[in-house]
């Protein structure tokens, strides 16, 4: 039985969605709305303000006059901990409305988008506890020189403005990611949404005010990437920009942001390889690959897309692949049997389907392929291909959709070369029972993520963050709090 939006859920579509700066919620100066849909129904959910680059300007002086008066970062360690802690117990509190408003505005099935509502409170306790942790490092004897003492110390002082530009694929997940040690670090943040999915974004940003944060160090500003996250990467007033995105904008923001120098920290593609030794564990593997590819539709920026398993278990891995494939159910996110939702646009439905087209005129061969639900939503039913061919394009084009584009091969050394032979590097997965190959094939991968037996595990602990055009910088972990820390060098001469 499908579940039903929960009636606050639809309640807060039915709100006047307005930019969320300092305590204010102003309409936007353009004057303009824009429409957000459902993508399993593509039906406009809610019309929200769309915020221009005086918008920008404006939430840019309250995140700077909130830093200057130390609204977040004159408080104690301990408060500001109690405060994001809270955040995570208000996520908790609230997690139906907002799983349920994730699945309106995403699609996502409503199991994942209650995942994504309780591992960001997660996110949020670890960085909670980070806080009280951040310190400098203090030089030792080797400063001192003959007939000169010093005393050399570095302290860690929040980046300052920060501009988060989140993607669609996980909207409240992305959200988190970026806030979560933004917050912890002491910086004042701004939040550009993805303009397909603004309105998670707008309640995380209420209910931020609601646990403690101070108004104007959590800003919230929907809007189009080219004119809204354009204007807040090349703000002068910004100090940083952490983007998760395509890795096309991704090269636009590096330019964009060289203005003032700002720090930047991108989060991009990927095309993902998997790889399956002769010896796996078959059963584990199976779903693993299958979920690796399929989970929310391939909008996973580590979707594993690439299949490399040896040809004496590749017919029996791809048979399970696609049998896999073959039984789950595609629908609307509220029935509790949907293991894939719809993709976030008629675009990039097309996309896929394009894609799909390439794949067939590519001459690789269609294993599996199955059918979309029909109606005005936007499905794509998974496609497995097996490619024997070097250098096709769906062999080394991110798809962002549930193509798997499988390739038997034998030789180690020449899976790693073709894995590795990408330019993105963000995940990789390896399946063995050998626990020495395992670990000599990981330290070969040019990945920021292996996953050994298993595919696509994210924790707080652990920094996440791609090789190469994947990206710069790693978020997550102590890491991802560096990554909104300035360091500074204190030199003292003794006297
Ligand atoms: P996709 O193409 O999959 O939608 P994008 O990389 O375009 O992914 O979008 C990710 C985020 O980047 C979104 O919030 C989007 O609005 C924003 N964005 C897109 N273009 C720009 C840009 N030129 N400058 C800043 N942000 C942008």
């Amino acid at each position: 039985m499908k579940h039903l939006p929960a009636q606050k859920a639809i309640d807060y579509l039915g709100r006047d969605h307005r930019p969320l700066i300092g305590a204010d919620r102003p309409v936007a100066l353009t004057g303009r709305h824009f429409d957000t849909l459902d993508p399993a129904s593509g039906k406009v959910i809610a019309s929200v303000w769309e915020c221009g680059a005086e918008d920008i300007d404006v939430a840019v002086r309250a995140a700077r006059a909130a830093l200057d008066q130390r609204a977040w970062t004159g408080l104690t360690a301990d408060a500001r901990a109690k405060v994001l802690w809270r955040y995570g117990d208000l996520l908790e509190a609230n997690a139906e409305e907002l799983a349920h408003l994730e699945v309106l505005n995403n699609g996502m099935p409503i199991g994942f988008a209650q995942w994504m509502v309780s591992a960001s409170a997660v996110w949020l306790r670890y960085y909670a506890g980070a806080i009280s942790r951040i310190h400098g490092k203090t030089a030792g004897d080797a400063i001192n020189e003959p007939g000169r003492a010093m005393h050399a110390y570095t302290t860690r002082e929040p980046i300052g403005v920060v501009g988060l530009i989140v993607p669609w694929n996980g909207p409240i997940g992305t959200f988190i990611m970026k806030v979560a040690p933004a917050l912890a670090a002491g910086c004042s943040c701004i939040v550009k949404p993805a303009e397909n999915t603004p309105i998670t974004a707008l309640r995380l940003g209420e209910i931020a005010l609601e646990a403690g944060v101070p108004p104007g160090v959590l800003n919230i500003v929907p809007g189009f990437g080219p004119v809204a996250g354009a204007a807040l990467v090349s703000h002068p007033g910004v100090d940083k920009i952490s983007f998760t995105g395509s890795t096309a904008v991704g090269k636009q923001i590096v330019q964009a942001a060289a203005g003032n120098l700002k720090r930047v920290t991108l989060e991009l593609g990927g095309k993902s390889p998997c790889i399956v030794c002769d010896d796996a564990d078959l059963e584990l593997t199976i779903p693993s690959v299958a979920m690796g590819i399929l989970a929310n539709s391939g909008q996973v920026c580590f979707a594993g897309s690439r299949l490399y398993a040896h040809s004496k278990v590749f017919d029996k891995v791809v048979a399970g692949v696609a049998d896999f494939a073959a039984k789950v159910t595609l629908g609307s996110g509220f029935d509790p049997g949907t293991a894939l939702g719809p993709v976030i646009s008629d675009k990039q439905r097309q996309r896929v389907n394009d894609y799909i087209d390439i794949g067939r005129s590519e001459g690789a061969e269609v294993i599996y392929s199955g059918s979309a639900p029909a109606g005005s939503g936007f499905f794509v039913a998974p496609t497995i291909f097996v490619n024997k061919k070097a250098g096709s394009r769906i062999s080394r084009e991110e798809i962002f959709g549930p193509v798997l584009v499988a390739t038997p091969m034998d030789d180690m050394e020449e899976i790693l070369r073709v894995a590795n032979d990408t330019r993105y590097g963000l995940g990789a997965g390896v399946f063995t029972r050998d626990v020495s190959k395992a670990h000599k094939i990981a330290a070969r991968l040019q990945s920021g993520n292996v996953w050994v037996n298993c595919y696509g595990t994210v924790h707080p602990t652990m920094p996440f963050g791609g090789y190469k055009e994947s990206g710069w910088g790693r978020e997550m972990s102590s890491e991802g709090l560096d990554a909104f820390l300035e360091m500074k060098s204190v030199f003292i001469q003794l006297h």
